[in-house]
């Protein structure tokens, strides 16, 4: 008999998109329906004149989110949010969600009330209706998983693979409050347990609070491509930093890119706390992640209708692979964006 004892992979040393990559590669797609499977933001399926595009997200209290500071009702508007944007990266709308549940006894009926409250008010706003999903107990915690189901033509879908050499690189807005939101929340936590009289600093901190704990995905950007007859060529949701999705997005365009430091905006609350607490707001930027806004790449052709779209931000261009990715800093040097490529740059 075979001893299933004598290996034993450690999880962590292939991390997230290694241990995707090692459970997914041999999979193949057996119905002629399933037109995208893994390896974007959501799966695209046929169904003749309109394309079903379906994407989950699953949140755990303790990995995702910390109870002690995260309001339910918040917590149910936001994993709604995370899962329209991975819809809205597709280019498609967002029509229906299942929710599933587990959490332990320490919740109550109204707790979990509260948090539908988040998630219905969420379906209010993003006109998605919730159609179903499943409820159980956990030993300990709350987990949320969501499926986002959205429709668009097939021609209107954009992938991450369509970038091209020449293509001008857009942000749908700022970036890197949302990861000082919750540098904020995770210090006065720390405040909080050491000296639990002392009132909470929340001073100029609002948006950084809100983009953390109610973010909102972009439907308006998807309305604006639409509106205006174009789409990009490739697109992503920012959920782990503007770095690591233009890293996607290069690796399945088969191109390099270089973004200019001066052109990603952080808004200006966000920049002065980034320099309180001695990291550099680039570096927040680049590599905070949960911004929820869309990374695109659009023709040079187009070039007329992005430059006047409202809140976007054109920070680079898609070049040769040949070229590599690299940050064209403020001061004028060029650095490779690696994975860890920014941490030399330290507050001033
Ligand atoms: P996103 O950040 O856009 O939500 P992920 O990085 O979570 O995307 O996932 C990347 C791709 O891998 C997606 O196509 C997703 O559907 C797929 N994926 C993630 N986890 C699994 C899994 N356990 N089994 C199969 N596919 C998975
Ligand atoms: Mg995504």
């Amino acid at each position: 008999m075979e001893n299933k004892e004598t290996k034993r992979t450690d999880v962590n040393k292939l991390g997230e998109f290694g241990l995707i990559d090692h459970l997914t590669h041999d999979i193949v797609l057996q119905n002629k329906s399933s037109r995208r499977g893994i390896g974007d933001d959501a799966a695209v399926i046929d169904h003749g004149d309109l394309q079903t595009v379906v994407s989950s997200d699953m949140l755990v209290e303790g990995i995702h989110f910390d109870m002690m500071y995260t309001p339910l009702k918040h917590l149910g508007y936001k994993s709604v949010i995370v899962n329209l944007s991975d819809i809205y990266a597709m280019n498609a709308r967002p029509t229906q969600i299942t929710v599933s549940i587990a959490f332990s006894n320490r919740y109550s009926v109204e707790a979990i009330d509260e948090l539908y409250e988040g998630i219905l008010l969420a379906c209010k706003l993003y006109n998605v209706d919730l159609v179903g999903g499943d409820t159980t107990s956990s030993p300990k915690g709350l987990i949320i998983s969501i499926t986002a189901i959205g429709e668009a033509k097939n021609e209107d879908i954009v992938y991450r693979d369509g970038a091209q050499s020449g293509d001008i690189i857009c942000v749908s807005g700022d970036l890197g409050a949302a990861y000082l939101g919750l540098q904020i929340l995770e210090r006065e936590k720390q405040i909080y347990l050491e000296a639990p009289q002392v009132q909470p600093d929340l001073e100029n901190q609002e948006y950084c609070l809100r983009r953390f704990l109610k973010p909102e995905a972009r439907k308006d950007t998807i309305e604006y491509f639409a509106k205006h007859g174009f789409k990009p060529t490739s697109m992503i949701d920012i959920s782990d930093g503007l770095a690591s999705e233009l890293f996607h997005i290069c690796k399945q365009s088969d191109v390099g890119a270089y973004i200019e430091e001066d052109k990603v905006s952080i808004q200006p609350d966000a920049y002065q706390l980034a320099l309180k607490f001695n990291v550099n707001p680039i570096t927040c930027a680049l590599n905070g992640g949960e911004d929820y806004e869309l990374l695109f790449t659009v023709k040079p052709d187009d070039l007329e209708k992005v430059r006047f779209m409202p809140g976007v931000y054109l920070i680079g261009d898609i070049l040769d692979k040949k070229e590599g990715i690299n940050l064209h800093s403020s001061g004028g040097n060029i650095y490779p964006l690696e994975a860890q490529g920014w941490q030399h740059f330290k507050a001033e």
